[in-house]
């Protein structure tokens, strides 16, 4: 069973593999043996594939390299990845390596897509240090969505920033093969994304309440409160504090 993860290699903890009945690894480096590294080099080797040779020309080939031990040549490969996409360059495979393998050559079920790294209308909380800090319980990639709620979630940031000079930031979404997800009662559909409101003033807070009724493809937003609005998009829940909870029509 491979929730949450399809073709990449799949991280986890004791709280996750609990759930799932899954014996996934919270990182592997060096010295690791595991069938996840066989599936780490294979993701390695289509990473390399498909990236400028140059990048990988003293880097050893991972070619006919399919056992379950991570060794140098493993690291060496992954510290290339690691380079090539913007994280720490430890040749550790955790959350972060893992939500990045997602976002270069992840292949949902569903036909979702991930949400961006960064845009010019949001932040992924999710690739961030103090979000990927924040999900140490499950070590879960909730950054998976429909093509078009990933265009609504920029179509809204975007039209934020217009107002204030600020990237929002977005949580969790669905996991990439939309399996039940200990974090969230819902989150299964690819249509449904919360927002932090971190940091938001209650001007900036109406504003992004404003900018989803006026979006079409918002159908719905769980917020603690209206800010005065008048909208049937708007569902007051006590519990969405901390958060937007977006749900699209598509
Ligand atoms: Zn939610």
């Amino acid at each position: 069973m491979a929730a949450g993860h399809n073709n990449v290699a799949a991280v986890g903890t004791s709280a996750s593999n609990a759930k799932y009945g899954t014996s996934y690894l919270a990182s592997y480096s060096q010295g690791t043996s595991h069938a996840q590294v066989a599936v780490l080099k294979a993701n390695l080797r289509q990473y390399r594939s498909i990236t400028p040779s140059y990048l990988w020309t003293s880097t050893t080939s991972l070619e006919g390299n399919t056992s379950n031990s991570f060794d140098a040549a493993t690291k060496a490969n992954l510290i290339v990845f690691q380079n090539n996409t913007g994280l720490t360059a430890d040749g550790i495979y955790g959350a972060g390596s893992r939500n990045a393998m997602h976002a270069s050559i992840g292949v949902s079920p569903k036909g979702w897509v991930r949400i961006f790294k960064s845009t010019p209308g949001y932040v992924n909380y999710n690739d961030t240090a103090e979000g990927l800090s924040a999900d140490a319980t499950y070590k879960l990639d909730h950054s998976w969505c429909t093509s078009a709620c990933r265009d609504t979630l920029y179509s809204l940031g975007y039209s934020f920033y217009s107002y204030y000079n600020k990237l929002i930031q977005v949580n969790d979404a669905c996991l990439l093969d939309g399996a039940d997800t200990p974090e969230h009662s819902t989150h299964q559909t690819g249509t449904e994304v919360d927002i932090r409101n971190a940091g938001l003033t209650t001007a900036q807070a109406t504003k992004f309440l404003e900018i989803c009724i006026a979006n079409a493809n918002v159908k719905r937003v769980i917020y603690y409160t209206t800010h005065g609005l008048t909208s049937n998009k708007i569902l007051v829940q006590s519990d969405h504090g901390d958060h937007f909870h977006v749900d699209t029509f598509s």
